[in-house]
Parts: C-alpha cells; structure tokens; sequence
C-alpha cells in the first residue's frame, strides 16, 4: 500500500474521532494513556463499511476492543462517520507501526453490515454515558452543598419550571458538580425512560459543533441538539474557546428553554467571572438558578467516606475513616484517594492493626501533596521563574519563539500545572495561551527532565525557594 493509496477523508475522520475521544478525558494522565494505547496501532482500513484497526499482536488488538470499542465508536459518529460504520480490531505480527488508511471502497446499498449494531430508538439518548452510581442516594449532603443538591432535586421533580431553568452549578475541582448533573440525568431517565436526556461536556459540544460546520452536518447537528428534553453540560468554562459556537450555544439554549426543556450547566466559576464568555449569555445563566458547591467541612466528609466505604470488603475501621476525613480536605477525589490506598492496604494485609502511625506512613503521599496545595499562584510561579532565567515576565507571556525564552516560560507552565491545583483553563488565561500550549508546554518539560540533569537541577531550586521539593508532584 503506497502512499497515493492513503484516503484522507478517512484518517481525518479517525484523527478527528481520537481528538474527541482525547477531549472527554479528565486528566492529562488518562490523555497520555489513550495515546500510548493508541500508538500500538499499526494499521488503519476502510472496506466495506468496516473501519479495521491492526496492532502487531493479539494483546494489544484484545486490549484495544475491550477497553475502547464502544467509546471509539461514539466518537466516530460524533466526528461525522457513517452510523452504520462497524469497527473490527484485528492483528498483523508483520505490520509496521506506521499507521495508513487505503482508499474507501463504497459501501454497496443493499449490503447492510448485519452485526452488534445496538438498535436505536427514535429518542436520541446522551452524548456521553451517564454514570450509574452518580445519584442522588449515593450523594451526600451537607452545608456546603446543600443548596446546589436542593435545587438539583427540584429540576428532576419538575423539569423545566422557569425559577430552575437553567441551572447552573459552580464550584472547585472534585467537589460534586458531575455527580449531582448526572444524578438529575439518571433520575429523569428512570422516571421517564422515554425522555430525552443528554449530557456532554462543553469541549465536546464545541468539537462537534466544529466538525458539524466543516462536514457541512450543520443541520442534522442542530436538529439533535434541539430535539433534547432535558440537556446537561458539564464544563461550560470550555466553551469559552469559541466564540462561533458560543453564538450556536445560545440559539439552542434559547430554542430548548423556550420549549421548557431543561438546561443544566457547571463550571469550575460563577457566570460572572466567566471572561471570554459572551455577556448574553452570561445573563441567560444568571436568569435561571445560580448555586455553589463548596470544600465539604470535617461531618460532611467523614459522611461521605462512610458512604463511599459501606460496600467495601474488608471493611474499613472506623478510625481510619475519621483520620482521612481530618486530613484530607481539598476535595472529595482526594479522599476517595486516600480510601482506596487504605483499602488496598487492608486488603492486602488484614491483621494489620490500622493505627494512626500506620496511616500517616501509608497516606504520606497524600498529606504532604494536601498541605502544598496551598496558596502557591501562577504570578508568583512565573516572577520566581523569570529571576532565575533573567527574563522578564512580559517575555515569558509573549510569543517569542527564541529558546532562551521558550524554556522559562515552558518551565513555568509545568510548575503551574504539576505543583498547584489551579484548573488548565486558569493556567491557560494566566500564561494568555491556549490550553493546548501549555499541556504541549508541560510535556516537552517532562521529556527533558527525564535526560537533562541541569534542568532538573533548576527546577528544584526554583520549587526550593516555594518550600517544595520535587516529590511534592501532584498526580
Ligand atoms: P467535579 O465535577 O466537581 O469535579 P465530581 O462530581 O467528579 O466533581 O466528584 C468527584 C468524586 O467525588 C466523584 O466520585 C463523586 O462521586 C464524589 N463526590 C463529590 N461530592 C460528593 C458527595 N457530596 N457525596 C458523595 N460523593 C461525592
Ligand atoms: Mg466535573
């Protein structure tokens, strides 16, 4: 298969399908795993409306099927492939590694591929699966958010009613506010299994709306998206990025919210400390319901450890409960964190008597990384990191390419996004770049770190002076 033979359409519409794939990721950890998973594949073929994905052995083709068939597919179609397209993961001990895509050869009409196509009802169903285990029972509540988790309950008793609509949850990282979205969700769907219910994440809204326009799938897109009873964005942050979609975003609010259909949204802010966010829209958000999660104080994080540890077998004792719930404070994925390491331990080791001692050793990690994440800012990352360099911090923010520049300032964006809580997005406004700047920023960083003693040399000079050590990395 030479070159000339590669059907770009085709490997645009697997770039296009990865790149949405990617984008529902949390975490740069989980992004940097698909891609190392997808780096097994060889091979890519179109013939006969099945798209082939070849690795170069059966493990990694098995691999590839049980881990990400079903996700892939979602993306295909959202990245505007064939409905009926099917995806075959198969295996070629002599291929390359090299990935090409030989020409489509046209479905035949009337050859419908009969396989495991998951038969489709007439209502379309959510963009991205909801989580069963994200209900309402399952969430605990507590002062701090209690609000936002009243309000959450009103939307599934009464959806659409004008007072909620839309709502809009707001608060840090880890706190609930997918949980909760998606508690209306499953809620709405068991009630009413007919409902149309949708959640996605901002990002995806804008990628596919993006793919919709290049497709020229611009109606087909709308028609979904207007065709939702009850739409749950989650991260609309994101939607900041586009100012074209942001246009797009608002019609379908207004068309599903004249309808009474019902909007739900979350973000990491308030509407108001949304900047690039178009001010009607602002306004639209702030005229429906506006709550906030906020850090669970010490009752409502011991409850939901309680909660979270109820099923767990070996059980968990008490006072480990109560020594995580006291430490752990910045919010609830780092305590859930913290109890599965003890879980893991006790299960591994079930004589082991679990004394404080013991759980200060086992979540040492944890407690230091807990107690660095305290006030460290991007600003004062970046003026620490232009003194070392003899920069200035205007050149650091600039554009300039040259290297002398390109290291500090790259330099800064890892010690932002390794060593602070602070979300991509705010370290993408802080350093006036795109997200996907910084994370190629801390990527390079990481690379050279791995082979450039100097640089690391640096780099621990640099945390030294915030009183961190290289090991304060958080995950
Ligand atoms: P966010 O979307 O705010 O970043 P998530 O909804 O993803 O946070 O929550 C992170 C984890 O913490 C999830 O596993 C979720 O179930 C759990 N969690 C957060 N708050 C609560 C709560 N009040 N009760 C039970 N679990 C919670
Ligand atoms: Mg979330």
């Amino acid at each position: 298969m030479t070159s000339e033979n590669i059907d770009m359409a085709s490997k645009d519409l697997w770039e296009r399908a990865k790149t949405i794939y990617l984008s529902t990721l949390r975490t740069e950890e989980e992004i940097a795993q698909a891609e190392s998973y997808f780096s097994m594949i060889s091979s890519l073929s179109m013939k006969d409306g099945v798209l082939t994905i070849k690795t170069s052995n059966k493990f990694s083709a098995d691999f590839l099927r049980e881990k990400y068939a079903d996700k892939l597919k979602t993306s295909l179609d959202l990245a505007g492939g064939d409905k009926n397209l099917l995806i075959n993961f198969d295996y070629d001990p002599n291929s390359k590694t090299e990935i090409y895509i030989p020409k489509v050869e046209p479905v035949p009409r009337k050859q419908e591929p009969v396989a495991e196509i998951p038969q489709r009802t007439s209502i379309f169903k959510s963009t991205l699966p909801l989580e069963e285990n994200y209900t309402f029972e399952e969430f605990v509540q507590g002062s701090s958010n209690s609000w936002a988790f009243a309000a959450a309950k009103g939307v599934a008793n009464n959806p659409g009613q004008k007072s909620y609509n839309p709502l809009f949850i707001h608060g840090g990282t880890g706190l609930g506010k997918t949980h909760l979205m998606q508690a209306i969700g499953n809620e709405l769907s068991k009630k009413n299994p007919y409902m149309s219910v949708c959640y996605l994440t901002a990002e995806m809204f804008l990628n596919e709306y993006v793919n919709a326009l290049q497709q020229k799938g611009m109606e087909s897109f709308r028609e979904k998206y207007r065709s939702i009873d009850v739409l749950l964005v989650d991260d609309v942050q994101f939607l900041q990025r586009g100012k074209q979609c942001q246009d797009e975003f608002f019609n379908t609010f207004n068309y599903l919210t004249t309808k009474h259909k019902q909007i739900v949204m979350t973000s990491d802010v308030a509407p108001k400390n949304l900047p690039a966010l178009e001010e009607r829209l602002i306004s639209r958000f702030e005229g429906g319901m506006v709550q906030e999660i906020e850090a669970p104080a010490y009752e409502t994080r011991l409850a939901i450890l309680k909660k979270k540890a109820e099923n767990m077998v070996p059980s968990i004792p008490q006072n480990a409960l109560e020594f995580i719930a006291e430490h752990i404070k910045s919010h609830v994925r780092a305590m859930e964190g913290a109890l599965s390491k003890v879980h893991v331990s006790i299960s591994i080791n079930p004589t082991q008597h679990i004394t404080s001692e013991y759980l200060s050793v086992i979540l040492k990690n944890l407690i230091e990384k807990e107690q660095s994440l305290r006030k460290l800012t991007i600003k004062e990352i970046q003026e620490c990191v232009s003194k070392k360099y003899g920069v200035s911090v205007q050149q650091i923010l600039s554009t300039d390419r040259t290297q002398s520049l390109v290291t500090p300032r790259q330099l800064a964006m890892y010690i932002s996004r390794k060593y602070t809580p602070k979300s991509l997005l705010e370290i993408a406004t802080e350093f006036e770049k795109k997200h996907a700047t910084i994370l190629h920023g801390v990527k390079t960083i990481e690379k050279r770190l791995d082979v450039e003693d100097e640089l690391k040399n640096t780099l621990e000079e640099i945390l030294s002076e915030f009183g961190y050590k290289l090991s304060d990395k958080m995950d």
